[in-house]
């Protein structure tokens, strides 16, 4: 017999609507979301459990929509530990997807670990083997071989680009990652390292195959072509153009941001010695770039880039570039579902989908920090953890 768990909140934040629902109650029945309810609406002794979280506000399980399980920001030269051995890269990812879960993160997109590693932290996650949010990998990430792309292996010419794609795909990758270009502009060039050409090979190959592709691109000439050319997820966007906002605005291509990296002193210094400087020195004209994205309203989803448990921090400095508290939520739940391809089944709290549910204390509509305190996870109808 499927379980039946009443969880009661003081409210309730759905994902969808702009307000909070005062004595939100949700059914679930085994995995899932049966009914949503008001509190006063129901006999008690029905349930065979009970999660009442009176006081707090129930919402959807957060999306860290892009991440690397086995990327740590908290670690110093952490871009050059990638290099670990796999052993260190397996144990540090299966911490960090401990970490992520009781940060309120119940479903992660990572784009890109070594050897498939993240196709195996899936797995492992999805066996019951260890926990951690569900995952949506993108496998090896494809780079040019003179490109940027810590995490990145090198190929070179569209045959080699369509053969990693299908090795991916074999490997059970989720999605395809392709590095455009570097992070930081530098003297005002910003180069594709991948040719126009390879560019659309991935998309064609990828799409061919029933796969999305990301980009790491944070604008320049590169970022043109890969808009023409039909990309499904631009990742970062730090330098992108007026132009290219208006372009995004009218393509089909989602947004996914990454802040921290950018706006935390502490992740900075963290850098590799030769990359930190530039980081400072190009952070306002960033943040300008990512303050007209916001303006222009084009939605978003939200990504820590390794930065583990630290999805309320990306949600801080949203709301501090512009964006509103509904935005931003909905940019850490429903925004980063679309991107993963899986809006039907998390990222807001309606009946049918997984009971992917965190509490927090007051009122995140009003109070972005809140976040930061999260009260209890359950992921799948399974409690997770309860303070
Ligand atoms: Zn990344």
């Amino acid at each position: 017999m499927v379980e039946r768990i009443l969880i009661k909140g003081s409210f309730l934040w759905d994902g969808i609507s702009e307000d909070l629902r005062p004595e939100g109650a949700i059914i679930v029945e085994g995995k899932k979301i049966k009914s949503i309810i008001s509190c006063t609406e129901t006999d008690s002794s029905s349930y065979e459990k009970i999660l009442d979280f009176s006081g707090l506000t129930i919402l959807p399980g957060m999306i860290d929509c892009h991440t690397h399980h086995s990327m740590d920001a908290t670690l110093e030269n952490y871009l050059d530990r990638m290099k670990d051995s796999i052993p260190e890269l397996t144990i540090r990812a299966t911490a960090m997807m401990k970490k992520d879960l009781l940060s309120g993160v119940t479903t992660c997109r990572t784009l890109g670990d070594r050897e498939y590693l993240d196709v195996a932290c899936r797995e492992s996650v999805k066996g019951g083997l260890t926990e951690g949010p569900r995952s949506i990998v993108a496998g090896k990430g494809i780079r040019a071989a003179n490109g940027h792309g810590f995490v990145g292996y090198p190929f070179n010419g569209t045959e080699e680009i369509s053969n990693a794609i299908k090795e991916n795909l074999t490997a059970g990758a989720d999605f395809i990652k392709i590095y455009i270009t570097g992070t930081l502009r530098g003297g005002g060039n910003l180069p594709s390292y991948l040719t126009k050409e390879e560019i659309e090979t991935a998309i064609i190959t990828a799409h061919e195959a029933g796969l999305r592709v990301a980009s790491h691109c944070v604008g320049g000439t590169g970022l043109d072509w890969a808009l023409d050319l039909g990309l499904d997820t631009l990742e970062h966007a730090y330098h992108i153009s007026d132009t290219q906002i208006e372009k995004l605005a009218k393509s089909n291509t989602l947004l996914v941001l990454t802040l921290s990296p950018i706006l935390n002193d502490e992740i900075v210094n963290h850098y590799p010695k030769h990359l930190i400087q530039g980081h400072f020195d190009e952070r306002d004209i960033i943040t300008q770039s990512l303050k007209l994205i916001i303006d222009a309203s084009i939605p978003f989803a939200l990504g820590t880039d390794g930065n583990h448990g630290g999805l309320a921090e990306e949600a801080k400095y949203a709301v501090k570039l512009g964006a509103s508290n509904f935005e931003t939520l909905q940019a850490a739940t429903i925004n980063g579902a679309k991107i993963c391809g899986i809006e039907k089944e998390t990222g807001s709290l309606i009946p049918g989908k997984f009971a992917d549910i965190i509490a927090v204390e007051g009122n995140p509509l009003e109070k972005i920090s809140t976040l930061k305190n999260i009260k209890a996870v359950i992921q799948q109808g399974k409690l997770i953890l309860a303070v």
